[in-house]
């Protein structure tokens, strides 16, 4: 997608620093972090939201969720615990319309989130 930010960063069109990388996503630390680890996971291929997800997708997003908690480990939050969060469409708070999952941690989070 040409004018998708995330699509940028996957094709380092815009740098971003990236803490995990293999040939089906990407992990970036995020611009604006709401707590001491603050990890962006997207795949490569541009998805716009949970909502269209669709059944071939479904590796690439159980990929992600093999990768979360090594990340997790890496970063030392993994037994202190951390939050995975994904917003989809306006009322979740999605900003950017390509698939990504945040990954909260290194201090206490509060829920339920405003
Ligand atoms: P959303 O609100 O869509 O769930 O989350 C989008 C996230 O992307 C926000 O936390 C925002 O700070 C982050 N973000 C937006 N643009 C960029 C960017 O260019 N680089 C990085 N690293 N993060 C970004
Ligand atoms: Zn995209």
């Amino acid at each position: 997608m040409s004018n998708c930010i995330f699509c940028k960063i996957v094709e380092k069109e815009i740098p971003s620093d990236v803490v995990y990388e293999d040939e089906k996503v990407i992990a970036f630390n995020d611009l604006e972090p709401q707590a001491p680890t603050h990890i962006l996971i997207i795949p490569k291929k541009h998805i716009s939201s949970i909502n269209t997800v669709k059944k071939e997708d479904l590796e690439v997003i159980a990929h992600i969720f093999g990768i979360i908690p090594k990340l997790a480990e890496e970063k030392g939050i993994k037994e202190s615990g951390y939050r995975v969060v994904n917003n989809c469409g306006n009322d979740g708070g999605q900003t950017v319309g390509h698939i990504h999952f945040h990954i909260l941690g290194g201090r206490s989070l509060q829920w339920p989130p405003g």
